[in-house]
């Protein structure tokens, strides 16, 4: 029986063939025999069962009718072989993993169970083994890793594996352990200690996220704890935010950030876990830094330094004259606290860089809402709280604090063509024109560049721009005078301005 399956696999693809003409030989007027059903006397010669079959099927234009009337002619002969997959991170099983391989070009997924296997079952000519290849892993929220937890709202990790199982003649059951890429990731959490002004070891929540999604959660400390962290290869040399939370109820948190390592790497992380003010201060190190390499240690003194922090009893940040008040009960670990601290601070930045007189409406204050229309259509209050939401921007992304994806052109989509005054919208479109990374390469390159334009507008228009419109037209204006001196290329500048316009034309603005 089973020496005969290959030559019959070939008679299903002649009938196969002869099935999809039969359409065209119902055409034609009736013989005593067809050339196909000549075909199936050749094809089935001495199998009269099957010759019969095959003459009925010739004139149906269905592919199945020769399986239904005779399952044996079909080349399945219900064989199957028994794929286990057992995806691995550093040697410890994966349960809730979904697995993807394709076999004869179908594609089949599983998930791994408890101990850690993705069974499946491959339909299975003994004579001709299938193409089997395993193509992916995925990790997500089903995902269950001893330590380590894919919470609601985690991203799902996928790595391709494109690896082929051979598969030899006979075989009936194959089993693959699949390493998936990995580094350890040692992690210390320190808390301030006011009474002894030491960081101590103590315990904590740590979450990891890959842009805005949860990526994985873990415990850790009071010792250091060194965890398998995954790698996808399209990940290495990326950052992700990592917030800590102490659990003991004290309520210190971190925000920092971690490079994805190469695969076989250890990264070490240290979270200094602190109150409020502690916190505060840490960020304006961070903007200090990054301040004095853009503008120069003394515009960046007078920016950070000269700011001082109040906890209020107040709903949401203010900046006024160099106080930034900032609500006693935030923790600088959501989204929206990390944003509105450094807009009012954008305000700040603004006061130093390129201080202008603001007519009628009071400087800072967050009373604006950033996707409603300004209340007086006003262009110059409007524009002046989308500056601040810009540097809210460029300030929580270089500093890889959350909140850096509040505004920008995906966000601002449902806005388009009704909120010319609205300060979100605004600050989108110059997120869209400066995180063009063939335009700009880094944030110290936007922050030097943001500030050329505001001294352009001084130069040209006796002040900084007060309205969008004035900051495109401070921005071709800048272009121009860097390409007459020589600064740029002819190419850049056309480049810069092509982008400006096209942003302009989707915004609308
Ligand atoms: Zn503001």
């Amino acid at each position: 029986m089973t020496s005969r399956s290959p030559a019959r696999h070939r008679r299903v693809g002649r009938v196969a063939v002869a099935v999809a003409l039969a359409a065209l030989a119902a055409l034609a007027p009736a013989h005593a025999q067809t050339p196909m059903e000549v075909d199936c006397q050749i094809t089935y010669a001495g199998d009269p069962q099957a010759i019969a079959a095959c003459v009925r099927c010739v004139n149906v234009a269905a592919p199945n009718c020769l399986c239904a009337a005779l399952p044996r002619l079909c080349g399945a002969t219900g064989a199957k072989l028994t794929l286990s997959v057992t995806p691995e991170l550093a040697g410890a099983k994966v349960e809730g993993a979904r697995v993807s391989v394709v076999a004869g070009g179908a594609t089949l997924e599983r998930t791994t169970d408890a101990s850690g296997d993705a069974s499946f079952a491959i339909p299975l000519d003994p004579k001709a083994p299938p193409k089997v290849v395993v193509k992916s892993v995925a990790l997500g929220q089903a995902t269950k890793l001893p330590g380590l937890s894919f919470g609601k709202g985690s991203k799902t990790f996928v790595v391709a594996l494109d690896r082929d199982v051979p598969v030899g003649a006979g075989e009936a059951s194959k089993r693959l352990v699949v390493p998936l890429p990995s580094a350890k990731l040692s992690t210390t959490p320190l808390a301030y200690d006011r009474s002894s002004d030491a960081w101590r070891p103590v315990r904590a929540r740590v979450e990891v996220f890959s842009g805005s999604a949860l990526a994985f959660a873990f415990d850790a400390g009071p010792e250091a704890r060194t965890l398998p962290m995954l790698v996808p290869p399209d990940k290495v040399g990326a950052d992700y935010r990592v917030q800590g939370a102490s659990i003991d109820g004290s309520k210190l948190r971190d925000t920092t950030s971690l490079r994805v390592p190469p695969p076989g790497a250890t990264v070490f992380l240290t979270l200094h876990l602190a109150d409020l003010l502690t916190q505060l201060e840490r960020a304006r190190v961070k903007l200090n830094a990054m301040l004095a390499q853009a503008y120069g240690p003394e515009v960046a003194a007078r920016i950070t330094q000269g700011v001082r922090f109040v906890l209020a009893e107040i709903p949401t940040p203010n900046y006024r004259a160099g106080v930034l008040s900032v609500p006693a009960s935030y923790t600088l670990g959501f989204d929206a606290e990390a944003e509105s601290v450094f807009h009012e601070w954008g305000h700040r930045v603004q006061d130093v860089l390129a201080g202008d007189f603001r007519a009628s409406f009071s400087a800072g204050g967050r009373t604006d809402a950033p996707w409603a229309p300004d209340p007086d259509k006003d262009e110059w209050r409007a524009f002046d709280e989308g500056r601040a939401d810009f540097y809210s921007q460029l300030f929580t992304a270089a500093l890889r604090y959350p909140g850096d994806k509040a505004y920008n052109e995906e966000v601002a989509k449902p806005h388009v063509g009704k909120c010319a005054t609205c300060p979100g919208y605004l600050a989108s479109a110059m997120v869209a024109h400066y995180r063009d990374a063939s335009l700009y390469r880094n944030a110290l390159e936007i922050a030097r560049d943001f500030r050329d334009v505001h001294d352009e507008g001084v130069r040209t228009l006796g002040h900084p721009p007060r309205t969008y419109a004035e900051l495109v037209k401070a921005k071709e204006s800048l272009v121009d005078r860097q390409l007459a001196d020589k600064r740029i290329t002819a190419e850049r500048a056309a480049a810069i301005k092509k982008q400006l316009r096209e942003v302009n034309e989707r915004f609308k603005l």
